[in-house]
C-alpha cells in the first residue's frame, strides 16, 4: 500500500468496531502502520488487523481501557516501542450510558466522562513528547453532534463530547508551534453498534430530523478523519461536522 501516510504510525483508540475500525482501515489504505486499540473485544480487533493485512497494510493490536490513565499511557508506550513512534492519534473510543439527569448514577456519569473525555487528555499527553521531538503530529478527537446541541438523556455524553471540543481548541493553541494539529470531528448519527442499540421507533424519529433522510456510515466519518490527517496543515482547532444537515 503506497500513499500519503507511508512511514507514519497511527494509533486509533476503539478501533475494533464501528467508526474507529473504519478509521484504522482508511489510514492503513493511505500507507500508515496502524495500532488498533480495543478494550474487551479481542476477536473484533484481530479481525480489523487481518482485514488491513489482507489488503497489504501493517497493523498491531493493543488492548487498553483508555479511560484508565495507566492503561492509556501504556497504550502509547506500546505503540512507540513496537512501531517506533506515534505520528497520528485518533481519539475515537467512546461509550454512552443514557439516562435522564434525575436518574443517572454517579457510576454512569463517571464512566462516560472517563472513557470519552479524560482518555483524550491521557493519550494526548503521552503522545505529544515524541510528536514535539519530530515537530509533527496529527491528533483527531471524535466528538459528536450531541456535544454541539445536547440531547435528552445524554447529560454525561454531551458534556464529555462538548469537553472534547474545548480540549481540542486548547491543544491546538498549545501545540501548533510544534507542528502538531488538533481537530475534532462531530458526526451526527452513524450506523454502528452504538446506534443499532436504539429501538426502531427512536431510529425513525431521529431520521425524521435528518434532512438527508438517513444515518451516516462509518466510512464517511473515516474519510473526514483521513482528510484532517493528510490535508491538515492549516486545519487546526476545527470542528468538522458531518451530520446530514441535522445541526448547522
Ligand atoms: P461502537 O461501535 O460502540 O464501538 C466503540 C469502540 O470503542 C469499540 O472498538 C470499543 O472496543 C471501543 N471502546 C469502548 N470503550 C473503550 C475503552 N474504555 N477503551 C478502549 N476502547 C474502548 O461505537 P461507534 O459508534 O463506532 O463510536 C465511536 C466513537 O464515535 C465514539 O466516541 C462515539 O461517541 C462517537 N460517535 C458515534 C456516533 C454514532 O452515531 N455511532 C456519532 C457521533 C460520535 P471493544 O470492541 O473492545 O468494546
Amino acid at each position: 500500500m503506497a500513499g500519503a501516510l507511508d512511514g507514519q504510525v497511527a494509533v486509533v483508540t476503539g478501533a475494533s468496531r464501528g467508526i474507529g475500525r473504519a478509521c484504522a482501515i482508511e489510514l492503513a489504505k493511505h500507507g500508515a502502520a496502524v495500532v488498533i486499540n480495543y478494550t474487551s473485544n479481542e476477536e473484533a480487533a484481530n479481525s480489523c488487523k487481518a482485514e488491513i493485512e489482507a489488503a497489504g497494510g501493517k497493523a498491531i493490536v493493543v488492548q487498553a481501557n483508555v479511560g484508565n490513565p495507566d492503561e492509556a499511557r501504556a497504550l502509547i508506550k506500546a505503540a512507540e516501542e513496537q512501531c517506533g513512534k506515534v505520528d497520528i492519534l485518533i481519539n475515537n473510543a467512546g461509550v454512552n450510558r443514557d439516562r435522564t439527569i434525575q436518574r443517572m448514577s454517579d457510576a454512569e456519569w463517571n464512566e462516560v466522562i472517563q472513557t470519552d473525555l479524560s482518555s483524550i487528555f491521557y493519550t494526548t499527553q503521552a503522545a505529544l513528547g515524541g510528536m514535539r521531538e519530530r515537530n509533527y503530529g496529527r491528533i483527531v478527537n471524535m466528538s459528536s453532534v450531541i456535544g454541539q446541541m445536547g440531547n435528552l438523556g445524554q447529560a454525561n455524553y454531551s458534556a464529555a463530547k462538548a469537553g472534547m471540543i474545548a480540549f481540542t481548541k486548547t491543544a491546538a493553541k498549545e501545540l501548533a508551534r510544534f507542528g502538531i494539529t488538533v481537530n475534532a470531528v462531530c458526526p451526527g448519527f452513524i450506523e454502528t453498534d452504538m446506534v443499532a442499540a436504539l429501538s426502531d421507533e427512536i431510529k425513525t424519529s431521529l431520521i425524521a430530523n435528518i434532512p438527508v433522510g438517513r444515518f451516516g456510515t462509518a466510512e464517511e466519518v473515516a474519510a473526514a478523519v483521513r482528510f484532517l490527517v493528510t490535508e491538515g496543515g492549516f486545519f487546526t482547532g476545527a470542528q468538522l461536522s458531518l451530520n446530514g444537515g441535522q445541526y448547522m
